[in-house]
Parts: structure tokens; C-alpha cells; sequence
């Protein structure tokens, strides 16, 4: 129950989501009618310590998206604030806001939609210090990284068509990876990938995060997923947080409705990363 709280030594988060909420309009379903809107989050408290590998799980449509796309800035709520380093960030100046564009960094499930198939991987890795003006020897800084993930120096002269969807994964991260940013959000990071090769990517962002001391939020709508790679948990249902906890509290004694759900989804998958998780 305290697995909550913040840090002694530092109490304030490095990201922070506080009361907030987001509300879509949809389309209008009849000509002269209001038009409908769509609740996606509801007073949504979300935070991650420096250093800190926390979990976001929920069923698909809970809201987990839409509140990654809050906590990258991409988005601004209609009610609450996004802070960085406790500030707002809809409320920085420029330097602020750029500071905080190249310290929070997004991977997205699907590596072949990001990375631009007609660009060389070696362009690709390169981009974000261009779009952010970050002063560092582009090649340096590329092969640094790529060792970080594992991949060769040779990447950097293939197109993305010539790697497996894992290889893929890395370098989309290795492309995360390249401002030297202080959070990393990984958004179903592994939901596209083969089961097989699921935990190597998995075992890829823990390291990261204990060698780089990097602040990770890895959003997943599988609960082993989370637990395997995370050490606190924040279970989303219907757009709000429902419950928070340690996963194996988690996993032993379930709360809330849709963290039961959730449990009995992964134990009802044979082996895989739930008994890794639960070990
Ligand atoms: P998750 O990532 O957990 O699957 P999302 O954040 O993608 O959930 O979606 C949460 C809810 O918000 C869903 O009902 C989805 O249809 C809706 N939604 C997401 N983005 C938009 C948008 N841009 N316009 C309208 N509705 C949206
Ligand atoms: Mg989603």
C-alpha cells in the first residue's frame, strides 16, 4: 500500500499526471443533435519516480493510450496538469518545453510503423537529434546506443524491411534512446512481437533501466507483462486508475474488479512470462 508513496530522498516525481481527465467529442449522430462525447480518462493521479520502471495495465480501451499521449505531451488535457520535475508542462517556456520534449521519450507497438521504411536505419537514428537540436556526434552517439540494444553498428546501413520485428523493437527503442532521454514510455511494446522473443525485449528495458538509471512507464494490457519488467503497478479500467499496488500483491490478492480479470486472463495462459512474473 505504500509501494505509492514517493521516495524520501527525492519527493518529487520526474513525471506527473495530477486529477487529470480528457474528454473526446465524437462525431454528431444527428444533424441538429449535441455532439456526443467520449470520457477517456477521469481524474487520473499517475506518477513515476527518477529511476523508477512502473506499470500501466488495462483492458483495451481503458484509457492507456490516451493517457501515454498525456504523459509525452502530445496531448493536452481538458482538465488537470502534466508536470515534469513538478512543473507544468503546458505552462513552460520555450526551453522548458523543449528540455522536456527531449527528456520524455514514446515506443509504440508496431516498429515497422515507425521507423520510415524508405529511410536507412542510420537516418532514422538520427532524426530525433535533428527535429530536438541536439549537439553530439550524430555517428558516435548512433553506435553507443546501438550497443545499448544490442545491435550492430551495421544496422545503421539497412533498411527496416531487412530485420525480424524484434531486431525492429530494438531499434526503435536505440531511435528513443538517442537524445539521452531521462523517461522512456513503451506503449504495448511487446503485444506485436512473437511470445518467443517477448521477454528478450523485456529484458532489454530492465537493463536499460538499471544501467542507464532510466525512469521507465511500460503500458500493457497483459498483467505478466508489467510484472515481469516493473516494480509498481497502476491498473487502469473505463478510464480511471483502480488500483495501484506491488505486482505480486497484485497477483495474490486482487482488489479491484478489473485487476481480478486481469489475473485470471494471464493464469489462464500456460507458462510463458506469467510464471516468470510470479517467480
Ligand atoms: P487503450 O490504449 O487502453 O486501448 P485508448 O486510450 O486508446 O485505450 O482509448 C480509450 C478510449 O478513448 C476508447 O474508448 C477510444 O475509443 C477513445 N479514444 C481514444 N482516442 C480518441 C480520439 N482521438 N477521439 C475519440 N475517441 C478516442
Ligand atoms: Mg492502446
Amino acid at each position: 500500500m505504500t509501494s505509492d508513496a514517493p521516495s524520501p530522498e527525492d519527493p518529487t516525481p520526474i513525471i506527473e499526471a495530477r486529477n487529470v481527465s480528457q474528454e473526446y467529442r465524437l462525431p454528431r449522430t444527428k444533424l441538429i443533435s449535441r455532439r456526443p462525447t467520449l470520457d477517456a480518462l477521469i481524474d487520473i493521479d499517475f506518477h513515476a519516480m527518477e529511476g523508477e520502471a512502473v506499470g500501466l495495465v488495462g483492458e483495451s480501451g481503458s484509457g492507456k493510450s490516451t493517457l501515454t499521449r498525456i504523459l509525452v505531451g502530445e496531448e493536452r488535457p481538458n482538465a488537470g496538469v502534466m508536470n515534469f520535475h513538478g512543473k507544468d508542462v503546458w505552462d513552460a517556456n520555450r526551453a522548458g518545453r523543449i528540455a522536456f520534449r527531449r527528456a520524455v521519450q514514446v515506443v509504440l507497438q508496431n516498429p515497422r510503423a515507425s521507423l520510415d521504411p524508405r529511410m536507412k536505419v542510420g537516418a532514422s537514428l538520427v532524426e530525433p537529434l535533428r527535429s530536438l537540436g541536439v549537439q553530439v556526434d550524430h555517428e558516435r552517439r548512433m553506435y553507443e546506443v546501438l550497443d545499448q540494444v544490442g545491435m550492430s553498428k551495421e544496422a545503421v546501413h539497412k533498411y527496416p524491411h531487412e530485420f525480424s520485428g524484434g531486431q525492429l523493437q530494438r531499434i526503435a527503442i536505440a531511435r528513443a534512446l538517442m537524445p539521452a532521454p531521462k523517461v522512456l514510455l513503451a506503449d504495448e511494446p511487446v503485444s506485436a512481437l512473437d511470445v518467443s522473443i517477448q521477454a528478450q525485449v523485456l529484458n532489454l528495458l530492465k537493463d536499460l533501466v538499471a544501467e542507464l538509471g532510466l525512469t521507465l512507464v511500460l503500458i500493457a494490457h497483459d498483467l505478466s507483462v508489467v510484472a515481469y519488467t516493473t516494480s509498481r503497478v497502476a491498473v487502469m479500467s473505463a478510464g480511471r486508475i483502480v488500483e495501484t499496488g506491488a505486482p505480486a500483491d497484485l497477483f495474490t490478492t486482487p482488489k479491484a474488479e478489473a485487476t481480478k480479470l486481469l489475473v485470471d486472463a494471464v493464469l489462464t495462459v500456460e507458462g510463458g512470462l506469467a510464471g516468470q512474473a510470479l517467480a
